[in-house]
């Protein structure tokens, strides 16, 4: 090679760009699809689509791109300055093992991580399983007969709890009781939820609950301090006043002592974190709420059940999904969107590899460790408290001195006052720990099975479990690893996820996750911190959180970022309480109108609701735009009132509005604040800025534009972004000043999966985070130009350009044929597709946003698959095809009915399975055929299906 043509070193390393790995097309393919579109660079289709008044004029302040090996290199660094020492701190968190075999098959992997909310039944089979195996699970350690698919983490949980009760309580009074035994932080979030809502908070001891005119009651067992109380007569006693009784509870002290639901209790909250969940310094956990069959259908979040498919057979689907999509708007009790599926899914799996059998002797053999920790501290003549499963209440000491001992032999303890301490023993604990710890307080163990024989159990005698549980044959079956293995590749097997195709759903940016942003999560060094852990131990984290708050103000505008909230809708929340507490702090407290376009996500509204503020829903435009008109006249008519409003940008139509500077003045004018909902930021990083075009506060969704994977609906992270006169009124920590409380459980939500959000910025650099903007925008316009001979794209921006998503009107073509838009979504998954997002903002129409990361052959593949679609409604419009017997219909096609020794179809059996030549080669087989929504909403299940349902099936 001459010297002339020879590349450069910088050239070759250029090439080994992480960016030039997110971004799916090459230059080639970008120069190809800028030709398409009729556009001559990335530069000039960014400047034909985003108005001129918001974009920024100068580059992100942001260091250039660098490698994974760089990249993993400095976050190597940041996570050694993180110390992990043994923490016994409990107070909702303990230690746990991750089995390995869920490590690597669960977290690791990205057919689970990668997945997305179950709202396309037919291919989420696997992932809903594994769901409703956790639900059981919580049904039954809690003695419910139903449950949920998670919530967000214990102290919104109990939150949620409080709301339910309210709802679903006959008694009219407006005060809550809480136990003065709950967890602090469930305390705080109790606080934060209940004041906009009008909820007086009675905080009390257990015995003032009897007396009380409230319309329920939050109860912890075993409590904080780590008793277990008898709560049997105070239910009663609640009841009888027609109040509610909600309890927080412990998972595994559940396999050794009475189930709530067995001694009275409505609402049953918790955390399943120690079911294999590591600490991550706060989270993500899974969080649950059980509850008697009556309050069902007002229950918050995410509840899979169980319907039947098109050949009759037993399908999972989330019951009454339509509710939560829409998430009921403006009569919203919830704006649980995101939840925490993955971890879900991880404890769920931890109970079906031990079993029952299993659980109780993890449970045993951490109870009786504590027992002979307690027998032992006894014996030196220090004082603790009785009644226990795990935590040992030591009073009478001093405190520090304690600590700073435990410190010495790097243990962290939970200092409760200065005369006492709790020290919760968990599964990781050893009987070499147990004797290290009863030498912090001068007691000795010479021989630690003498002492066992020695000593009692310390559950009240009344209170022992006799029930059984987990009794499904799942639960006791996959005990060994080959068994485990298996069930996981089965399950993960049956789903779509994006280590299969792409998920080109509109608002929720299903772009790479890419294995270097992962590497990191799975550290002890994050890992393992407890989320009470003294600063001194907690530097590395400090060091991520402070960086990634500045990279966020940098690519958002604001001036400061709370990174607390743990899902967008949390953000929201969040968001809105900043601005209630600023109109507040300026004698202002009357603002309570919240201006919300009609096009906006469900969350919104709930949000707003959640604020105790009232909704105002705006218009939107022939064009998809909002309405300036009507938002002027709103925000005159009740100018007195204006809070604030809400809108998406570029809005849930995909399409950058020229108006927004003038939107916000308007508002501004009127004393009301602006909120822009920044789920659609991957149109927005690098290009323009929403705090320096006049919007106040935004939240982003970490899990979107930031790759935080979607885990198939959680977990998330929502940080609220603010201007700096709101900086002061963000949520606070656990015990610190603020006139906002907390919104999550822990100080910094779901710590643990924030490296993920850092590396992708570090390793994007200024120019990478520009650049994925301008080729998502790029891809969206392909996708719709492409597509434009044979599917009207419903709103279109300046130029004819959309932003960086599409609506597809299948309207026209449902009224000529009778082809809805689900049936084109359903026939997708026999091309093996994902569909797009289905009749939202628009009902019967298909978002599409293809993201920055689709390679142009992936486009296509999608692009071939939707014209051959439109090729099959053409047949059915030219009467080639039947109306009603055709496959779009009877979309998705399983092997069973293709293989069938009967086929009764009007058209081939070809044509179901294989509609295009290339699927020969490659093909995904749904597992159910179109799963009946109706049947599974009239008849609600929600527990592992009985094997039996299966046989009934083969029989027939
Ligand atoms: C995803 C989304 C939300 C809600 O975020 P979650 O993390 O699911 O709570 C809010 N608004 C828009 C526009 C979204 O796309």
């Amino acid at each position: 090679m001459s010297q002339n043509t020879r590349p450069s070193l910088r050239e070759l390393e250029h090439h080994d760009a992480f960016l030039e790995r997110h971004i799916g097309p090459n230059d080639v393919e970008i120069a190809h699809m800028l030709d398409t579109i009729g556009h001559a660079s990335l530069d000039a289709l960014t400047d034909a689509i985003v108005p001129a008044s918001i974009k920024s004029a100068a580059p992100l302040a942001l260091p250039s791109p660098v490698s994974e090996v760089e990249a993993i290199a400095q976050i190597r660094a940041i996570a050694d300055r993180n110390q992990v020492f043994r923490s016994f701190i409990g107070q909702g968190y303990y230690g746990t093992h991750t089995p390995n075999v869920i490590l690597r098959n669960i977290l690791e992997n990205p057919a689970w991580y990668t997945a997305y909310t179950p709202y396309q039944a037919e291919i989420s089979q696997g992932r809903m399983e594994a769901l409703i195996n956790f639900q059981t699970l919580c049904a039954d350690l809690t003695g419910m007969e139903i449950a949920n698919a998670s919530l967000l983490d214990e102290g919104t949980a109990a939150a949620e709890a409080m709301t339910l009760a309210r709802r679903s309580s006959k008694s009219r009074s407006n005060t809550f009781f809480v136990s003065r035994g709950v967890h602090p932080q469930t305390l705080e979030l109790l606080q934060t939820r209940a004041e906009p809502l009008g909820i007086v908070l009675h905080v009390g001891d257990d015995s003032e609950a009897a007396g009380l005119d409230a319309f329920g009651v939050l109860l912890q067992y075993p409590n904080t301090f780590g008793q277990i109380h008898d709560y049997a007569a105070l239910s009663d006693a609640v009841h009888a006043r027609g109040g509610l009784v909600a309890v927080a509870t412990d998972l595994l002290a559940l396999t050794l002592i009475a189930a709530p639901g067995e001694w009275g209790a409505d609402i049953v909250v918790g955390n399943s974190q120690r079911f294999g969940v590591p600490f991550g310094f706060g989270g993500p956990h899974a969080a649950f709420m059980a509850c008697r069959d009556a309050y069902k259908r007002s229950m918050p979040g995410r509840l899979i059940g169980v319907s039947v498919d098109a050949g009759g057979k037993p399908a999972y689907r989330l019951t009454l999904q339509t509710r939560e999509q829409h998430i009921r708007r403006e009569k919203a009790t919830s704006n649980i969107c995101t939840a925490q599926v993955l971890l879900a899914v991880m404890a769920s799996m931890y109970a079906v590899y031990h079993g029952p059998e299993g659980l109780i002797r993890i449970a045993t053999r951490v109870h009786r460790l504590s027992a002979v920790l307690a027998a032992a501290l006894r014996s030196a003549g220090v004082t603790v408290g009785p009644d226990f499963f795990d935590t040992l209440h030591v009073v009478g000491i001093d405190a520090d001195a304690i600590l700073a001992k435990a410190e010495a032999a790097r243990i962290n303890l939970r200092r409760i006052d200065a005369q006492s301490v709790g020290i919760s023993l968990d599964e990781t604990a050893t009987r070499a720990e147990v004797v290290v710890l009863a030498g912090l307080f001068g007691a000795s163990i010479a021989d630690i099975d003498a002492l066992d024989a020695a000593t009692a159990d310390a559950l009240p005698a009344a209170l022992k479990r006799t029930s059984t549980f987990l009794q499904h044959p799942v639960f006791n079956t996959h005990h060994s690893e080959h068994e485990l293995l298996r069930y996981l590749r089965t399950l993960a097997d049956k789903d779509l996820a994006l280590d299969r195709t792409m998920i080109p759903l509109g608002s929720c940016t299903m772009k790479l996750n890419a294995t270097a942003e992962m590497i990191p999560v799975t550290w002890p060094e994050f890992g393992n911190i407890h989320p009470l852990a003294p600063a001194s131990q907690t530097q590395g984290y400090k060091a991520l959180i402070d960086s990634l708050e500045a990279m966020l103000v940098e690519c958002t505008g604001y001036d400061a970022v709370s990174l607390q909230p743990n899902s967008g809708a949390q953000g929201e929340y969040a968001g809105l309480l900043a601005i209630r507490a600023y109109h507040r702090s300026r004698g202002e407290a009357h603002r309570d109108i919240c201006l919300i376009p009609d096009s906006a996500h469900g969350t919104n509204p709930a949000s707003a609701q959640m604020c105790g503020m009232t909704v105002v829903v705006t218009k939107t435009d022939a064009n998809g735009n909002v309405d300036v008109e009507d938002i002027r006249r709103n925000a005159e008519k009740y100018s007195s009132r204006l809070a604030a409003i809400m809108m998406t940008y570029p809005s849930t139509h995909g399409v950058f509005e020229e108006e927004v500077v003038e939107i916000c003045e308007i508002i501004h004018a009127h004393g009301g604040q602006v909120y822009t909902d920044g789920a659609n930021m991957n149109a927005l990083v690098g290009v323009a800025k929403p705090g320096k075009w006049g919007s106040d506060v935004s939240h982003l969704n970490l899990h979107k534009t930031f790759c935080i994977p979607h885990g198939g609906g959680g977990p998330g992270v929502g940080p609220c972004a603010v201007k700096s006169h709101l900086a002061p009124f963000l949520p606070r920590t656990l015990g610190a000043e603020g006139d906002v409380g907390m919104v999550s459980a822990a100080n910094f939500g779901s710590a643990s999966i924030l490296p993920i959000s850092w590396m992708y910025v570090t390793l994007m650099g200024a120019a990478g985070l520009r650049k994925a903007t301008q080729v998502a925008l790029l891809n969206a316009n392909y996708v719709a130009k492409r597509l434009a001979p044979h599917y009207e794209t419903l709103y279109m921006g300046r130029n004819g350009l959309v932003a960086h998503e599409c609506i597809l009107d299948l309207r026209p073509l449902k009224d000529a044929t009778g082809i809805s838009a689900e049936d084109v979504a359903k026939r997708l998954i026999d091309f093996g597709f994902h569909a797009p997002t289905l009749s939202f903002p628009v009902a019967g129409t298909l978002m599409v946003e293809p993201t920055e990361s689709e390679s142009q052959h992936e486009l296509d593949r999608f692009i071939d698959a939707m014209i051959a679609i439109r090729e099959e409604i053409r047949a059915v419009e030219e009467g080639k095809l039947d109306r009603e017997d055709n496959p779009l219909k009877h979309a998705p096609h399983t092997a069973t009915a293709v293989c069938g020794s009967e086929w009764t179809h009007a058209y081939p059996r070809e044509l179901a399975a294989f509609p295009l030549a290339v699927l020969r080669q490659q093909k995904y087989w749904p597992p159910v055929a179109r799963v009946d929504n109706v049947y599974g909403d009239k008849n609600i299940m929600c527990a592992c299906i009985p094997i039996e349902a299966y046989k009934e099936t083969a029989d027939a």
